[in-house]
This record gives C-alpha cells, structure tokens and sequence, in this order.
C-alpha cells in the first residue's frame, strides 16, 4: 500500500487545479461524481491512441489485445467485489441501468399481481422509479421500508413488512442525501428467510467500504465508475450467476446471440447475454484503473483522512445560526444541512462565487424529502483528495454567505 500523502494525491488529479469563479476550486461534490486521476484519464487516453478495436469479433491482433484487457478489466471488477466468477460481472452504463435491467428481466420473469417490492424510503430514484415500472407490467407491489426521525431505516418495520407475498427488497448500502448506512448485513438474511432476492445499490458505497458480495450474500449489487474515480458511462451489475443464468435478455443486438435466424435465435450465455452492442472498453479500462488507484491506499487511512475532513466541517460550521443538520450520521464522508429561512439554492450561488462547488437540491431522492418534509438540502461530500485548506474555505464562505442572506 502507497502512503497516503494528499499533496501526492492532490497532484493526481487535474481538474482540481483549477479557479471557479475567480477562486481556486473546491470541490465538495464528490458524491454526485469524482474528479479522475490522471491514470485514469491516461488509460482512456490510451485505449483511443492506440488500442481502439471492436472486441470480440474480427479476427487481428489489434481486437485480440483490445479483447484480453476488456475481460482483465471485467475480472478486477470482479475480485474488486469478491465475486466467486468472472462471469457474475456484467457492463452497464451505470448504476441506474443496472437496476432497470434487474427490473427488466429478473424481476418482470418472477413477479406476478399481489407479489410485493421493498423499497426502503432513503432510496436515490434509481432504486425507486425501476420498480414502480416493473410493477406497474405485472401488476406487483412498491411498499416502502420507512425511516425513523434520525434518518436510518426502521428494522422494526422491515420485519413486519417481510412476509410470502415479499420478492425482492430494494436498498442503498449507504444513501446519498446523509450517508445513512442501511444495515443490509442483517437485512439480507432475514429477507432470503421469505425467498426475496436482495437487490443491493451499491453506488455510493463502493468509494467507502470493502465490498464482498460472497460475504453478504447478496443477490444483485450495482454500483457506478463515475463516482468511483472512473469515467461516466459504464457501471457494474453484479448477480449471483444461477440467477443470471435464469434470467431472460433485455436488450437485443450485436454479441448477446448465439445463432440468429429469421425463425428465431438463440442467445449467449451469461455474461455476454445482457452486453449487446459494442461496448464502453475504455470505459472499462478507466474503471479498472479506478480501482487499481483506489486499491493502492490502505483503506483505514483513507476514510480516516475523509472523517476528520468532515468533522472538521461540521464543527466550523455549527454554530451558524438557524443552521440544522440533516440526519448527521457517525461515520459518513458527507453530510446534508439546511439553513431555516433561507433557500438552499440562494446559499449553493454564494458558495459557488466563491469557488465552492456543492450540492443543493432534492439529491434525486424525492420520497426521503418528502418524509423530511424539506424541499431540498445542501450537501457537502468529501472524497480522498480533499484538505484541510478545503474545508476552511468551504467554511469561511458559508460564514459569509449567511452573513449575507
Ligand atoms: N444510487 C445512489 C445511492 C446514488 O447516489 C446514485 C447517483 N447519485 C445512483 C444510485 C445513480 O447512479 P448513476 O446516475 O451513476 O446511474
């Protein structure tokens, strides 16, 4: 493991050696999506200046090689998660692809009226709108998990709701509107005790935790490269590989098919099955790259070094008045607030002049604002190459953007 030095770290990543707005850049946005290391601009880079072909098909040396490092990407992917095959690994565009097709296929085969989908009430859209759509083809169920006061889901209420008609559970390993890490080690099991598959999302926790699918058991988990360092453009499903394999195609095309005839056709075997059309390849070699950067850092320190940022944060800016924040949860790298009586937009433009780049708005998580009662908060989140000297600016212009409004 490399030691983990910030100003080695800070140099990695041009995008932050920038101004906004006359101001150097601060950049606190990370949940919504990372800035990218250089490795991982240069493998992109690198991929179109010199090893661009079509994989899989044709038959030179160029697609061969293009080929053996699309699928060397698709295995890091793997032992990234702790998947038992290479073959449980399969390109999306994203994390909210990966739930639609989840959505698409397992969850339009399986559910038929009156099957029910848990759907716990901290979830981003993207755990949410997918199943609204399924259920509406099938005539299945959406019930909501619901949360306590404190932001966190209600177990008490996860278990009451489990029962025979309960097929799939939908849920965030951690949130993104607070960082509320939802207890899923306990939810899986009991959710498997009715024969529900679990369907993890993954997006906001793969940049904090060690992941090990086997060791959860769960049955899907998704998450995104873009907020994992890696470009836009292409994520990962994970899926057990007898539920794979179960499950029939959703998008037809080029490399998912065996034989195509006019009398029908046979499709390929997993994972090829659900990748029709060429693919992202460099995406999938940025986000290998992604990974290999990440997995340089000894992972303690990392999120040592984001848990003093943030609590750093949270001091210098608790005494303003009429400030609150929203679920304050112990061990996560971002946190939401709001400030009674002035509007989250109108603080987020003073910050920006400022050259503070945050979040403000409903986070894509409509149903958990609602519960709050709010129409949107601010979001400060804090990624590896963060600094002190961030959180001090971030703070001094939240002081004087109150002292403004
Ligand atoms: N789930 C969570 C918890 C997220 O934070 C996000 C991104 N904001 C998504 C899903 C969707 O990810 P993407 O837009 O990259 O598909």
């Amino acid at each position: 493991t490399a030691q983990f030095s910030i100003d080695t770290i800070r140099a990695q990543f041009p995008a932050l050696h920038q101004e906004s707005n006359g101001e150097p850049l601060v950049y606190l946005d990370s949940a919504a999506t990372a800035q990218k290391p250089q490795v991982v601009i240069d493998a992109i880079k690198n991929y179109y200046s010199g090893q661009n072909a079509n994989v899989h098909r044709g038959s030179h040396s160029l697609t061969a090689k293009a080929t053996a490092k699309f699928e060397q990407a698709r295995e890091t992917v793997q032992h990234f998660l702790n998947a038992a095959s290479n073959r449980e690994i399969v390109w999306t565009r994203g994390a909210t692809e990966a739930l639609n097709l989840i959505a698409q296929t397992y969850a339009r085969q399986n559910l038929k009226p009156g099957d029910e989908i848990l759907v716990s009430e901290l979830e981003h859209h993207a755990n949410i709108v997918p199943w609204q759509i399924v259920a509406e083809q099938t005539g299945a169920k959406v019930v909501k998990i619901p949360m306590t006061a404190d932001c966190t889901l209600d177990m008490a209420a996860y278990e009451q709701l489990l029962n025979a008609n309960t097929k799939i559970v939908a849920v965030a390993q951690i949130t993104n509107v607070t960082g509320t890490r939802n207890p899923i080690e306990q939810m899986i099991p009991l959710a498997h005790q009715y024969g529900a598959v679990v369907v993890v999302d993954g997006a906001q926790a793969v940049v904090h935790e060690q992941v090990d699918v086997q060791a959860l058991d769960a049955d899907f988990y998704v998450f995104s490269g873009h907020k994992l360092y890696a470009p836009a453009g292409i994520g990962v499903l994970y899926g057990k590989l007898a539920l794979l394999e179960a499950m029939p195609p959703w998008h037809g095309g080029g490399k998912m098919v065996e034989k195509v005839t006019f009398a029908g056709t046979t499709f390929s075997g997993v994972p090829g099955k659900f990748e029709a059309g060429t693919p992202n390849v460099a995406g999938s070699l940025g986000l290998a790259a992604a990974i290999e950067w990440h997995n340089q850092f000894d992972h303690q320190q990392a999120e040592q070094h984001i848990a003093a940022l943030r609590q750093r944060a949270i001091d210098g800016i608790k005494d303003i008045e009429d400030l609150r924040f929203v679920g304050l949860q112990p061990d996560a790298s971002l946190f939401s607030f709001v400030v009674d009586g002035v509007h989250h937009q109108d603080i987020a433009t003073l910050l920006d002049q400022q050259g503070v780049a945050l979040r403000a708005g409903h986070h894509c998580a409509h149903p958990m604002l609602d519960a709050l009662g709010l129409a949107g908060t601010l979001r400060v989140s804090i990624a590896l190459y963060n600094t002190e000297s961030d959180i001090d600016r971030f703070i001094a212009a939240l002081h004087k953007a109150c002292s403004l409004l």
